[in-house]
C-alpha cells in the first residue's frame, strides 16, 4: 500500500537529484546526448562530403533529413520522458530495491554490463514482439546505412520500453546511473552507423557491436534478419545465438519499406497497421492480443510470413546447393 508518507518521501526524492541518500552522493544527471548533438552536426557533415566527393557517391539527403528530424522529435519528446522515467525509477527504487550499490568506480563497471545485457533483451525483443517493435521499427526505416541514420530515433519508445530497465532498479542501481549509463550506450552506438569503416581488427570485431556486426543489424538479407542485437558488447548476441557476421552486401531497410520521408508517418506508421490488425481482423480476443505480442508479419490465420521462415528458406536452399 501506498502510504501518504512514502509518497510525500518519494516526492521530496524525486524534486532533487542531489540528495545525500545515506552513504551516497548522488550526481547530477548530466544530458550527454544534448551535448553531443554539436559532434553530431560535425560528423555527418563530414561523412557527407566523403560520401560525395571521395567515394563519388549519391547521398539522399531526404533520408537524412527524415533522420535527423526523427532524432530532433526524439530529444524534444525526451525532455518530458526522460523525466517521467526518472520519476517511475525513483518510485521503484524507494519502494523496494535488494543492494545499496554506491557510486564508485566498480559500481561504473557493473553497469556497463547489466545495461548493456538489458539493452541486448529490449532491443531482442523489440523486434520479436509487435507492441514493441511499432516504436522501434521507425529506427530500421532508411533504406540507406549512415550516420544519420543513428538519429533515426522513435517518439513513442520512450513511452514505454523504460520497463526494462526496472529489474536493474530492483537490483539497486541508483536511477541516475542506469539513466546516465542508457545515454552512454546510445551515444556509443552513434558512430557504428556508417559504411566509411570497414572490419576494425579481429579482436575489437570479438568484443564490440562495431560498423559491421551493426550493417547486418540493419539488413533485409534473409540470414541477417533479427541478428546482432547489441548495444555496446557484442558478446550477448553470441552468448544467446543470435549473431551473423558480415559476409553477403546488406541490402538495408524493412522486409517491406514503407516509403515515405513523412516524420509524423515513418513515427506512427506501424502502430496504425498493428492498431487495424488487433480491430478489424475477423478473429477471437486471444488472437487481437495476439497482434500485440507476436512478431512483425505473425497472421492469425497462419498465413504470416516471419523473419524466421526468411532466415529457413534461406538455410534450405543454401544446403541444396552445397
Ligand atoms: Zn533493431
Ligand atoms: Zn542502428
Amino acid at each position: 500500500m501506498l502510504t501518504q508518507r512514502k509518497l510525500t518521501l518519494f516526492l521530496i526524492m524525486f524534486v532533487s537529484t542531489k540528495i545525500h541518500h545515506n552513504f551516497m552522493q548522488i550526481p547530477d544527471l548530466p544530458n550527454l546526448i544534448h551535448y553531443a548533438i554539436p559532434f553530431f552536426v560535425a560528423t555527418v557533415i563530414i561523412e557527407v562530403i566523403l560520401t560525395v566527393k571521395v567515394k563519388m557517391e549519391d547521398y539522399q539527403y531526404k533520408d537524412a533529413a527524415t533522420s535527423i528530424a526523427m532524432g530532433l522529435g526524439n530529444v524534444a519528446i525526451g525532455l518530458f520522458t526522460k523525466t517521467m522515467v526518472l520519476a517511475v525509477f525513483y518510485f521503484v527504487y524507494h519502494t523496494f530495491h535488494l543492494f545499496d550499490i554506491p557510486f564508485t568506480w566498480w559500481a561504473w563497471i557493473l553497469i556497463l554490463f547489466a545495461e548493456d545485457a538489458t539493452y541486448y533483451w529490449n532491443h531482442r525483443i523489440a523486434h520479436t514482439s509487435r507492441l514493441f517493435w511499432a516504436s522501434h521499427v521507425v529506427h530500421h526505416s532508411s533504406q540507406k546505412y549512415n550516420l544519420s541514420t543513428a538519429l533515426r530515433q522513435t517518439w513513442s519508445g520512450s513511452f514505454y520500453t523504460f520497463i526494462f530497465w526496472i529489474p536493474l532498479v530492483l537490483i539497486g542501481f541508483h536511477p541516475v546511473l542506469i539513466l546516465v549509463q542508457m545515454s552512454i550506450s546510445l551515444l556509443y552506438q552513434y558512430w557504428i552507423h556508417t559504411e566509411m569503416i570497414d572490419k576494425l581488427p579481429k579482436w575489437f570485431e570479438f568484443i564490440f557491436n562495431t560498423p559491421s556486426h551493426h550493417r547486418v543489424h540493419h539488413a533485409t538479407n534473409p540470414q541477417y534478419l533479427d541478428r546482432n542485437h547489441a548495444g555496446i558488447f557484442i558478446i550477448w548476441d553470441k552468448l544467446f545465438g543470435t549473431f551473423e557476421p558480415e559476409v553477403e552486401k546488406p541490402v538495408y531497410g524493412l522486409v517491406k519499406n514503407i516509403e515515405t520521408f513523412n516524420p509524423v508517418k515513418v513515427a506512427f506508421l506501424e502502430w496504425f497497421y498493428m492498431l487495424k490488425d488487433v480491430f478489424t481482423s475477423k478473429t477471437n480476443l486471444i488472437n487481437r492480443i495476439k497482434y500485440f505480442l507476436k512478431p512483425p508479419g505473425w497472421r492469425h490465420d497462419g498465413t504470416g510470413i516471419l523473419s524466421t521462415d526468411m532466415r529457413k528458406e534461406w538455410k534450405e536452399k543454401q544446403q541444396s546447393q552445397v
